[in-house]
């Protein structure tokens, strides 16, 4: 079968092996047939040969963790042949440590957790993927277009429940929220910000292509100029963007009692200048909380497939700006500039 493979650490090894071995029994009970898998920028770092960690023993990884497949077989029930199904991420640590031992994976302590198409486990970007049942969640079968979203809205999901329970310490009634980013992890974010009802507000550079656009559908605010330039401060911070100015100004911007959610994982490399004492006096005097969100659990998977499935599906389709058969796959990791979210079909 055709799998998408790299060999990690070593740059530009990206390609399509043509016979690659069937999944492995003990993947899991469910085969799935892949309908499609997102492409994100955790997948050009693995291409440029910075991050990623094939599985023990073998030199290629399967990329691929956004998925989306047809189960073809699930002796164990849970699903049926027909069902949309998508494979979560990542999995325990084999210690396991107390978060992980708590299915808490997102929160494990000892970074021995392992990721499909990231880290120690094949990805999803193969014709066939096999999946515990523990570790799959089914999906509307209205998102058949969408469904592949459903990884990177795990991830805001995750970082909303982080947000709500830091907020509990006291009375919250927020009303703003400040999105940095525009890119699809900033518009799922702005999307669950709406679906609670909130003000929100995107920044983003762009002031063409389709992001104004899809901000003002979503019912939110669409800004171009500098953090610092905005004529509000935020209770809600969702830092999409990892570019270090942007970050450090949305620290400062944030309102009283405000919470910052870092969700960009920065390159590094760049210094900044930066008073340390005031930016201190200013986060405890506004009781302010930074804190940073990776990942989710199969909780925040749950709550990520309700709000897709209650998302306005024309909407999310128009996240999708581009759809490459796998015969074209280094298109689709080849940026164009103007892409939202880039999906390797498997259909075509
Ligand atoms: C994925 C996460 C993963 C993180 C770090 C992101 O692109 O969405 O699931 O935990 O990379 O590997």
């Amino acid at each position: 079968m055709r799998a998408v493979t790299v060999a990690p650490g070593v740059s530009d090894s990206l390609r399509l092996d043509e016979d690659w071995p069937e999944p492995a029994a003990d993947e899991g009970a469910i085969l799935v047939q892949a309908v499609a898998v997102g492409v994100c920028g955790t997948d050009q770092e693995i291409i440029a040969g910075e991050y990623g960690e094939a599985p023990p023993g073998q030199d290629r990884l399967v990329l691929g963790h956004e998925s989306l497949g047809r189960v073809l077989e699930d002796p164990t029930g849970t699903l049926k042949p027909g069902d949309l199904v998508v494979g979560i991420v990542r999995h325990p640590d084999p210690v396991p440590c107390v978060n992980c031992a708590a299915g808490e994976w997102d929160m494990c302590r000892n970074g021995r957790y392992t990721e499909h198409g990231i880290k120690g486990l094949p990805g999803f970007a193969r014709d066939r993927w096999r999946v515990q049942p523990r570790f799959a969640v089914g999906l509307d079968p209205a998102l058949a277009p969408v469904g592949m979203l459903l990884e990177p809205t795990s991830v805001v999901a995750k970082a909303w429940d982080h947000i709500e329970r830091i907020a509990s310490r006291a009375v919250w009634q927020p009303q703003s929220v400040l999105v940095t980013g525009a890119g699809p992890i900033g518009l799922l974010a702005a999307l669950l910000g709406i679906q609670r009802g909130l003000s929100v507000h995107v920044l983003d550079r762009n002031k063409t292509g389709p992001k104004p656009e899809l901000v003002r559908s979503l019912g939110a605010t669409y800004h171009t100029s500098t953090v610092a330039e905005l004529d509000f401060a935020p209770d809600v911070v969702v830092e999409c963007t990892g570019a270090p100015v942007v970050v450090l100004d949305v620290m400062s911007k944030a309102g009283t009692n405000g919470i910052v959610c870092l969700t960009g994982v920065s390159s590094g490399g760049r210094t900044i200048e930066l008073d340390a004492g005031a930016m201190n006096r200013e986060l405890v005097l506004e009781n302010n909380v930074v804190f940073g969100s990776v990942n989710a659990n199969r909780r925040h998977w749950e709550l990520a497939a309700e709000a897709l499935a209650r998302a306005d599906q024309a909407w999310l389709n128009s996240l999708i700006t581009r759809r490459v058969p796998v015969s074209s796959y280094a298109d689709a990791y080849t940026s164009t500039g103007s892409d939202i979210k880039v999906v390797l079909d498997f259909e075509q």
